[in-house]
Parts: structure tokens; C-alpha cells; sequence
């Protein structure tokens, strides 16, 4: 065991963290938080300091933590067989069974199903099946993606160019030229404070269609979207708008990604966001909530449209050039399994539906019409509050204010993890989907404390 001192000095010179000041981190001036255990929406650091997770990890622990049922799958086929590819026709009972319950989960029209790891490599996959599919059927230069501004797609070279967040362009030289972003589905902030949701999602339509004339409909591949924008600041679509969106997309061949990480699995309370919002994508991308993240895995639900040409491909042209080592990992699968098991087992997302719904009213009760309160908005369990230096004018606080990060920080102080999410000062919650009314209560309860003692 070591001690904390060792732990401390280990990290700051050995561990590269991501998504971090890696200079403070070195220095030792922003603190290093080692968790050491956890269990259902609690986890807990090495001080034995017990903390609610109202954000789940990264929105992925969605049974909750120390859950033995997958753990012991893990164990098991770790036990049994711990890894074969899935290579040229090989295949794994639990890589098999996992994609026959994603299929019979997924809405209709998709076709089957290839595993990655992590959300970032399942949609640098996608764009690439997408290349492929247009290639085959001989149109080469219909390649470009468009992607929303606010968008989050992962931190690839492909997907950190899909992610519309300038922190994960600045000083990677991206985005990459196939990539064009169009308006953020944001009503909050929407251009005119007069607009109506229905007018607004006019508007965004209207910018996409602006946005396709400009480049050009044939060199257009694809559109790509979280139903629920997630770490652009938990927006859920305004009315409307992923019909009138698949509109356009439809009248000029433009593929639809709909990008499930966040929303897979149940985060609306619905099983997938598509289904939430009735979107018919030919592409899904899963990752976290496939295995609610007790092991890595992900994957790329292909739709019957694209299924078709990518097996005409091969035909035409052998063996299809994409792999990973760790594609339909078996211990990734038979976690999933499990997590997909439990889920149904335990009513997980009817309880997401029901106890989100609750934390978004309570949220709204206990905050709503503080003068500093711009919005409170959510879908399922998901949640966010918008904070403003004004509510009329909506004028943001000055950015070294860091006005998101100083409540979360009071709120840590309480016992509670909000995420200060990364533009703007937006505090996000996505807590497990086994959180309960009382618990639901408790984060509402103290996010009115820490706003008290920021402001
Ligand atoms: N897509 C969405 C919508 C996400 O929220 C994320 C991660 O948060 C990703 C893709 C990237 O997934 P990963 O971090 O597993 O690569």
C-alpha cells in the first residue's frame, strides 16, 4: 500500500492526466483527488471522504457503482476465456449475444453492430464506414461531415475536429477541412430573445440548408448529433427540430449519425434519444452506457442502408480495412451483457425517467428564480443549470470569473460532484440511474447552498 505522501509525488511526476492544467498539476497547486472505492451513487476518496456522484464519472456509471452482478461476469470470463479477436470471422459467445441485445434494444432500421472502445474511436469508425459507403457508390467527393458548434464527439483527429468546443481545438490544429459546423440547437441562446422555440428551430434549419448550398449538397456526406447536446451544456433540441433537421438532411442524401454516448442506454428515459425524439439515423454511436463503463467498450450501430453497400463493397473489393485488436473485447461484452441484464432487471430507466424528472423539478424549485439562474433544463436524467450576470439582457460573467467552477467547487465542499461543464457557466448533472428521490432532493438542496455562498 502506498502512502498518500507517495501517492501524491507518484502522480505529479509520473501520471499525465487528461483533460488537465498539466502545470498546476506538476507544481502541486490544483489538488488530485484518488478515489478509492464506491458503491451505488456514492463514491469515495482516500481521505474516506464519501461523495454523491451527480455526475455518474463521465455520465457513464449509469447502473451505479460496485454492482457484484458484473463484476462477477467480468471475473468470469476473464476466467474462461479473457480475450480472442474478432477478426475475419471470429467471434466470441459474448461478443455474439452482447450484439443481438443491442439490436433487439435499437430502434428500427439498424442492421448490426461493430464494437470499438471508446466513443471516440466508435466515431472515427463511423466516419470512415461513412468514406467508404459514399466511395462504393462512386461519389468521391462527397465526403464532408457537419457537426453542430457545441457538439462533443470525442478527442480523436477526426472526432476532436466533429467536437464543436474550442478547448479541444485550440493548439491541435483543428478542426480538420472535411469537417463544417453549423448552429448549436442552444434556445437559451438563441440570436433573438423574441424567437419561439418553433422559430428558432426554423432558424437552425434555416442555417443548415445556408451552410449545404454553400458547400455544395454533393460533397456533403454526413450530419452528426447528439439527441441531448451533453457536454456543450446539456441542451436538450428545441421543438421540432430533429424531424425538420432529417428534412433537409433527406432531400440532399446526407447521412444522419445520430451520436448515442450519453443518451444509449437510457439516459432521456427512453432506451436510445432516437427513440426519444423519433430520429431515423443510419449510423448510432454507444459506448458508456453499453457497459456503464465496468469495462471499455463501444460501438457503431449500423443501419440496413448502409449495411447493404459496405457488403457490396466487399464483394467488390475483399476484406474491409478497419479493425482494432480490442474490437468486441469479451470481457468489454460480457460486461455489457450483465449491465444490459441489470438494467431491465432492476427497471433502471423507467426510474431514470422518474427520479430525473423529480431532480429537474426540484432543481428548478430550489434555483429557478435566483437573479443569477438563466436556466434550469433537462431531459430524463440529465439536468444543467445556466448561470448569468444578467437574466434579462442573459450577458455571460466575466471568463476568469470562473463563476460554473466556484459552485462546483462549494457544492464538492457539501458532499456533491456537479461538472462545471466546458464553455460557459453551465453546471451539468447526469447522476447514476439508480439515484434516489431523497438523494435527488440532497443535490438540489445543496447546489442552493453553494449558489448562496457564491453569490
Ligand atoms: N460522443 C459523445 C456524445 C460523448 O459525450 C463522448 C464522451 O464524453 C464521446 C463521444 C467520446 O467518448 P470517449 O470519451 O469514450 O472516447
Amino acid at each position: 500500500m502506498l502512502t498518500n505522501d507517495q501517492l501524491d509525488q507518484w502522480d505529479r511526476e509520473n501520471f499525465f492526466h487528461p483533460s488537465t492544467h498539466l502545470a498546476q498539476h506538476a507544481r502541486g497547486e490544483s489538488p488530485n483527488r484518488i478515489i478509492t472505492g464506491a458503491s451505488g451513487s456514492h463514491i469515495e476518496d482516500r481521505d474516506g471522504t464519501r461523495l454523491l456522484d451527480g455526475f455518474a464519472g463521465l455520465y457513464c456509471v449509469n447502473v451505479g457503482y460496485g454492482r457484484p452482478e458484473i463484476a462477477e461476469a467480468i471475473a468470469a470470463q476473464a476466467k474462461e476465456l479473457a480475450y480472442y479477436h474478432s477478426y475475419a470471422g471470429h467471434g466470441t459467445e459474448a461478443s455474439i449475444t452482447l450484439a443481438k441485445m443491442v439490436l433487439d434494444r435499437a430502434p428500427d432500421g439498424m442492421s448490426k453492430v461493430y464494437f470499438g472502445l471508446g466513443g471516440s474511436d466508435a466515431n472515427e469508425t463511423n466516419v470512415k464506414l461513412i468514406w467508404y459507403y459514399n466511395n462504393i457508390l462512386g461519389r468521391p467527393e462527397k465526403k464532408k461531415i457537419i457537426s453542430r458548434w457545441r457538439g462533443y464527439h470525442g478527442s480523436g483527429l477526426m472526432t476532436g475536429s466533429l467536437t464543436g468546443l474550442e478547448l479541444f481545438h485550440k493548439k491541435f490544429d483543428l478542426p480538420l477541412a472535411q469537417v463544417v459546423h453549423t448552429e448549436a440547437p442552444y434556445y437559451y441562446r438563441r440570436p433573438d430573445a423574441a424567437m419561439s422555440e418553433a422559430q428558432f428551430t426554423a432558424h437552425c434549419v434555416a442555417e443548415l440548408e445556408a451552410l449545404i448550398e454553400r458547400e455544395g449538397p454533393d460533397t456533403i456526406a454526413a450530419f452528426i448529433g447528439e439527441p441531448v447536446l451533453g457536454t456543450g451544456g446539456i441542451v436538450p433540441p428545441p421543438e421540432g427540430y430533429w424531424a425538420a433537421i432529417q428534412d433537409v438532411l433527406n432531400k440532399h442524401d446526407i447521412l444522419l449519425v445520430a451520436d448515442e454516448v450519453v443518451t444509449g442506454f437510457g439516459r432521456t428515459g427512453s432506451m436510445f434519444g432516437s427513440q426519444h425524439y423519433g430520429i431515423k439515423p443510419d449510423l448510432i454511436t454507444i459506448a458508456k452506457g453499453l457497459t456503464s463503463a465496468y469495462a471499455p467498450l463501444s460501438g457503431s450501430i449500423v443501419g440496413d442502408k448502409m449495411w447493404k453497400v459496405l457488403e457490396q463493397g466487399t464483394d467488390e473489393n475483399g476484406p474491409i480495412g478497419h479493425g482494432w485488436t480490442y474490437s468486441a473485447h469479451p470481457i468489454g461484452a460480457a460486461a455489457g451483457i450483465a449491465n444490459l441484464e441489470l438494467l431491465d432487471k432492476l427497471n433502471l430507466i423507467d426510474n431514470a425517467a422518474k427520479v430525473g424528472a423529480h431532480l429537474n423539478t426540484k432543481m428548478a424549485e430550489a434555483l429557478g428564480d435566483h437573479v443569477h439562474v438563466g436556466e434550469v433544463r433537462g431531459e430524463g436524467m440529465l439536468c444543467a443549470v445556466e448561470f448569468v450576470k444578467d437574466r434579462d439582457s442573459r450577458t455571460f460573467f466575466d471568463a476568469d470569473q470562473k463563476i460554473g467552477y466556484q459552485i462546483a467547487g462549494e457544492l464538492l465542499k457539501r458532499g456533491v460532484i456537479g461538472r462545471a461543464m466546458p464553455q460557459g457557466d453551465i453546471l451539468g448533472f447526469a447522476p447514476p440511474f439508480c439515484l434516489t428521490e431523497a438523494e435527488a432532493e440532497e443535490i438540489a438542496g445543496k447546489m442552493a447552498e453553494s449558489v448562496k455562498a457564491v453569490f
